[in-house]
């Protein structure tokens, strides 16, 4: 059964540069980087069998701090040309990295090339013209946390991005209301963390679905490390395929149309009973 995954997340590394006492919902950094095994796993596409994934995002940590991983991921995308449509990422903007520039320029190459004519398979050819300019460079996307905890971008990193990663969009936080925090971690404000389930619309998983830094799965991407490996310790990327965790997780509310995972749902409300 091959699903379309709307968003999957790596947590590159635990590492940051930065401490924001009161707000980071990580809580204590830790000396931790992913395995490039782990990530292997996750996008290998014999063992997992998805038709695409709409947007994979790396995290932290300060992900920047990592960008061999994000490199490591982006070219094994490319050497196997895999389903993958978008990347993102979020940072504090006080790194510059010229290796993270070249694997998000490398991958725009091949969103160009590879990924925008299997989207303009679904248009009518009279319109391709048209999707195929809005399309281009749409690739990938970086955006800088400009929000009042963490400390001020660095100008001079902020202009070196522009100048070098001219096919990446970029974008910026803004300020965040105080109901934007997630009482977890260093931070005691904010909403709290809820529901593990993944929602499963026909063939469209439609949660974001983690690999955390120790190479488990979790149904959350937000949370601090400890909540994260609590609630992922059991589902390590080694024994879990990504369909094999989504179903495992699989909500109730969603509406599956594939008869296999009719049957999960069905199974689940009977243990529940
Ligand atoms: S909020 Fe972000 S930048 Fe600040 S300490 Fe946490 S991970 Fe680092």
């Amino acid at each position: 059964m091959d699903l379309i995954y709307n968003s999957v997340g790596i947590e590159v590394t635990r590492r940051c540069n930065q401490q924001c006492h009161n707000y980071c919902m990580r809580g204590a950094r830790q000396n931790l980087d992913i395995s490039f095994e782990y990530i292997d796993l996750l996008l290998d596409l014999g063992r997992n069998h998805y038709q695409y994934i709409d947007h994979l995002t790396f995290s932290g940590g300060e992900p920047t701090l990592n960008a061999e991983a994000i490199l490591y991921t982006v070219d094994k995308i490319i050497s196997e040309k895999l389903p993958v449509f978008y990347l993102s990422l979020m940072t504090n903007g006080l790194i510059y990295s010229d290796m993270l520039v070249e694997a998000f320029e490398k991958f725009n190459d091949y969103y160009n090339s590879v990924i925008v004519p299997i989207k303009l398979v679904k248009y009518p050819s009279k319109d391709r013209e048209r999707a195929k300019t809005l399309f281009k460079d749409k690739g990938s996307s970086i955006v800088f946390s400009n929000d009042q905890y963490h400390q001020p971008i660095s100008d001079e990193v902020l202009n070196l991005y522009y100048r070098n990663g001219q096919h990446i969009s970029f974008g910026m936080t803004g300020l965040r209301a105080e109901k934007d925090l997630l009482r977890s971690g260093f931070s005691t404000k904010g909403r709290e963390i809820c529901g593990d389930d993944i929602r499963i619309f026909g063939d469209l998983v439609w949660d974001l679905v983690y690999l955390t830094a120790k190479g488990n799965f979790s149904s959350y991407g937000d949370g601090s490390f400890d909540f994260l490996d609590e609630t992922s310790k059991d589902f390590s990327v080694v024994d879990y395929t990504l369909n094999d965790f989504c179903i495992e997780k699989l909500s109730l509310v969603s509406k599956p149309s594939h008869p296999v995972l009719k049957n999960c749902v069905q199974k689940k409300i009977k243990k529940l009973v």
